[in-house]
């Protein structure tokens, strides 16, 4: 299979963007390329002794409204062509929530299913120090994603305090978000992005008059947002039928008991042997009937061909780029809605912008106040992507895009072009 360009692929929603919100050719061009990017190769000693070299990536897409931000990836396949959409990704997550950061990410080319937890340690702390000055609380603020999470947050935020002297580093908190609650963390971040992605189910529903108790949903991926979404899921009495991960697919047409196959796979680290489902192959899976479909693992996974098995009314896309343009084009043929990434699963950000402002003034919320902000923020900005949808007669995925640049565009057209 040719590798998926994934860069290009969000630069053409971006170019269909542009054109409807008449974008000035040279804003486009600026925003045709990420500002900065980073490639470091790092040793770092296993525990057996050996010395490997790993190679990281940080790419700072923009910061036209603030400092850059998005998350780090550890998984085996990462490349610089993925960070770059990534970062992109995020630049238009943050100017669509109002978020007042840029967009950046990150990632190492690790699989850390194969490291123990001091290796993981060890090839966090010299990618941070490898990452130097490069990152930093008002400059670059990374966050967990695919195969990172609190604790590596934590390794990341304590390798960077130490640059500073003792009176110092305090302040220095905030270079990372998604940390865990006694390093710094907010109430609430864990499940954010999962949490929005199913305000933008409910919301769906209220506008579809669709009543979600007794509906059914599958998820694909069953890491952090997948895991979180099928409780949130569940809450709302939705029954989830179907789950898969990097180790195969299940079925439980009765609906899974959602907190126990939650607690199976935290204590595991994946599905793999959970026994109230029977295993199906990935076409099954995506051609199981439900009403919703979650896609919560990596990018490029609905094509034509699993657009065309899929059997559901409405995707809220957890993950980033789960759908590719030709994907699109089969579920909108077939007149399946998506909720596209960059209001989906914007959640997570959101949350991390609120543990930000907390370390800067030293505050610490109730999970109440952090969650009443958080559906505060996705339900009004699904309305106006759905709003502004409708307006122009496009879809919400470029609705969406539009309501992002038209931010980005204003910024520069006030800023101008420095001399
Ligand atoms: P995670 O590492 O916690 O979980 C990833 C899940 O995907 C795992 O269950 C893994 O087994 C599964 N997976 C990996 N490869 C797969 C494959 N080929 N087929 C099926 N399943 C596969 O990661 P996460 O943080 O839950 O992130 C998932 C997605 O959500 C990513 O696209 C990420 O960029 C996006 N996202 C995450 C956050 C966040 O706050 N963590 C925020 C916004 C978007």
């Amino acid at each position: 299979m040719s590798h998926y360009e994934f860069f290009k692929v969000v630069q053409g929603y971006l170019d269909q963007a542009a054109k409807v919100v008449n974008l000035p050719a040279h804003v486009a061009t600026i925003l045709s390329q990420p500002k900065n990017e980073l490639i470091v190769h790092f040793p770092v000693k296993m525990d057996d002794g050996s010395t490997r070299l790993f190679t990281g990536y940080r790419i700072q897409h923009n910061n036209i409204r603030g400092p850059y931000k998005g998350g780090i990836r550890f998984h085996h396949a990462v490349d610089r062509d993925d960070v770059r959409a990534l970062a992109a990704l995020m630049t238009w997550k943050c100017s669509l929530m109002d978020i007042p950061f840029g967009g950046g990410k990150g990632g190492v080319e690790v699989n850390p299913r194969a490291h123990s937890k001091d290796e993981l340690m060890r090839i966090t702390r010299r990618f941070t120090h490898a990452l130097g000055a490069n990152i930093g609380p008002e400059h670059d603020i990374p966050a967990p994603d695919v195969g990172t999470n609190a604790q590596t947050m934590v390794w990341m935020m304590d390798t960077y305090m130490n640059r500073v002297g003792d009176a110092e580093k305090n302040a220095q908190m905030r270079v990372v978000t998604g940390k865990s609650l006694a390093c710094g963390g907010s109430l609430g971040r864990e499940q954010a992005t999962a949490q929005g992605v199913v305000f933008c189910v409910r919301e769906w529903a209220k506008d579809k008059n669709v009543d979600l108790k007794g509906k059914t949903a599958i998820i694909q991926g069953f890491g952090n947002v997948g895991s979180f979404s099928a409780i949130f899921l569940d809450r709302l009495g939705v029954k989830v039928v179907a789950v898969g991960d990097h180790t195969g697919y299940l079925a439980n047409p009765e609906g899974f008991d959602v907190a126990d196959i939650f607690a199976y796979n935290k204590a595991k680290g994946s599905i793999a042997g959970y026994e109230n489902g029977k295993t199906i192959e990935r076409d099954a899976f995506f051609g199981t009937a439900a009403d919703i479909f979650i896609p919560a693992a990596l990018e490029n996974q609905i094509g034509s061909k699993e657009a065309e098995l899929l059997k559901v009314s409405v995707i809220s896309e957890g993950a980033n780029g789960p759908t590719n343009p030709e994907g699109d084009e089969v579920l909108a043929a077939k007149g399946i809605d998506v909720i596209p990434d960059i209001l989906a699963n914007a959640g997570g950000v959101t949350v991390s912008y609120f543990e930000w402002i907390q370390n800067k003034r030293s505050e610490s919320w109730e999970l109440e106040e952090v969650e009443a902000k958080l559906e505060r923020r996705m339900v009004r900005q699904f309305r106006k992507v759905m709003d502004y949808a409708k307006a122009k007669g496009v879809p919400p995925r470029l609705a969406a895009y539009c309501l992002a640049l038209d931010n980005i565009r204003v910024a520069y057209e006030e800023r101008g072009i420095f001399p």
